[in-house]
This record gives C-alpha cells, sequence and structure tokens, in this order.
C-alpha cells in the first residue's frame, strides 16, 4: 500500500502492512575498496531518547551510514559530486510507520516497534538515508515510482547484495514498472546489465535536476520505458524455473 505522503511529500515513509515484504533482514557489505572522489567531512546524528531500547540499532546504523553514504553518493552521482548535505540525523522513536526520510532535514526517522522486531534490518536505514543522497526535490506524485526503485535498487545492489534475487521475483504478467521498490529496482538492475550500464546515474541525475519522467529511460537507454519493459518481461518469461537471467557476456 502507497501511503499519502509517499505522493509528493520530500517525507517518504514505508507503511506497516503490506510493505512489510519489502523489507529484507540480510546484511552484506559492499567490499573493502575505497572510493575515489570526494572527501568531504561529515556528521551523523542519532537519536533514541524517546525510545531508549533503539540505542543498539541506532549506534550501528550510524556506522552504516558514515560508511555508505559517500559510496552511495559515488554511485549515483559519479566521483566529483559533493555530498549533498554535511549533516545527517537518524531517530528512533515511537511512529507508526516503519520509516521514512525528510530530505528538508534531513533526516531518518525509524519506528521503534519496528526496530524491536527487525533488529538488523539496516538495509532499511540504507533504503531512507539513499533519499537523502538522492535529493529529489521537486518530485511529482506519480514520479516516486522511480525515486523509491532506485533507493531499493542501490539498496539490494550494493548493500544486500541480493539484486538478482529481485529480478526473478517479478511476475511478467501482473507487475508493471510504476510499482516502483523491489520490482522497479529489478528492473532498473536488468537495463544496467542489458541496455546501458550508467542507465541508473543518467536517470538519478535527470530526477535530482526536476525531470523525473519517463522521458530519462529514452534519453539513457535509446528505447521509450514500455519498449524495454516489455524486453525485460520478455526475458524474465524464458528463464526456467530455479534458473537465472541471462548475464551479458
Ligand atoms: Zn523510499
Amino acid at each position: 500500500m502507497r501511503s499519502k505522503a509517499v505522493s509528493s511529500s520530500p517525507q517518504i515513509p514505508i507503511f506497516l502492512g503490506s510493505s512489510l515484504r519489502l523489507l529484507c533482514l540480510s546484511v552484506l557489505f559492499f567490499g573493502n575498496q575505497p572510493l575515489s572522489g570526494v572527501a568531504r567531512s561529515f556528521h551523523v546524528g542519532i537519536e533514541y531518547s524517546k525510545a531508549p531500547e533503539c540505542k543498539i540499532f541506532a549506534e550501528k546504523s550510524k556506522t552504516v551510514i558514515e560508511e555508505w553514504y559517500p559510496k552511495i553518493n559515488e554511485i549515483l552521482f559519479g566521483p566529483d559530486h559533493p555530498l549533498p548535505t554535511d549533516s545527517i540525523t537518524l531517530v528512533c522513536e515511537p511512529m507508526k510507520p516503519i520509516a521514512y526520510s525528510d530530505i528538508k532535514k534531513n533526516r531518518i526517522h525509524v519506528s521503534a516497534a519496528f526496530v524491536s522486531t527487525h533488529p538488523e534490518d539496516y538495509g532499511t536505514v540504507v533504503h531512507e538515508f539513499t533519499h537523502i543522497v538522492q535529493h529529489y526535490a521537486k518530485l511529482k506524485g506519480d514520479e516516486v515510482w522511480l525515486q523509491e526503485g532506485i533507493a531499493d535498487y542501490i539498496r539490494h545492489k550494493y548493500f544486500e547484495q541480493d539484486i538478482d534475487s529481485l529480478a526473478l521475483a517479478v511476475d511478467p504478467d501482473r507487475d508493471t514498472y510504476r510499482k516502483g521498490y523491489r520490482v522497479t529496482a529489478g528492473f532498473l538492475a536488468w537495463l544496467q546489465e542489458h541496455s546501458k550500464p550508467t542507465v541508473i546515474q543518467d536517470l538519478n541525475r535527470g530526477c535530482a535536476e526536476g525531470h523525473c519522467t519517463v522521458d530519462l529511460f529514452l534519453r539513457s537507454c535509446g528505447k521509450d520505458v514500455d519498449t524495454l519493459w516489455s524486453e525485460f518481461t520478455n526475458n524474465l518469461k524464458q528463464v526456467p524455473p530455479g534458473g537465472k537471467l541471462h548475464k551479458k557476456e
């Protein structure tokens, strides 16, 4: 279920309920090689005074953000792009949504109840602060699916390292690229491999510049998004049960 606040506000929540299936528990780390480029300093704050039980999660989240914030900035924008903010704060508190990000204040809010049941779900933190890196200040309601797809692409390609399973989980007959989250992320990963290696940066830069429309796919990949989705789903239909998507040589 898409929340009302997802549609146009810079606050991007994930609500309890059906969206819970979107969250993964596994935590893997992205290599050890340092990324080149921006070395600007920044500060990561944590607040959990309203939920002291979040202490361990908040402290670990701080180290995750410190490690991944510059990496994700480089993945999305390239090595010479400045960090969008010098300060990110993670707040763990009692609240109804699972998590949301406030890109005006550069704060990530996580539900204390969610943390109690998912004490190692740092993938959710990565998804949320990717929105701060994206910083799509002019995003319209019908463009949120692409923002969410890119955030889940980052989460699952680099942090969870299970992006291949996302594409294979797409239902080619029922899903659409506008579903966002894992479905769009799986599609983007397929495009990155099969159509245009720079598609993620191309889409991200367009969205960050305030033009987060499907025209970005045509500009990046040379084909419209519906044609690309058909190619993706046709490829999916050819995969036997338990098989893998063809890897480009
Ligand atoms: Zn999101």
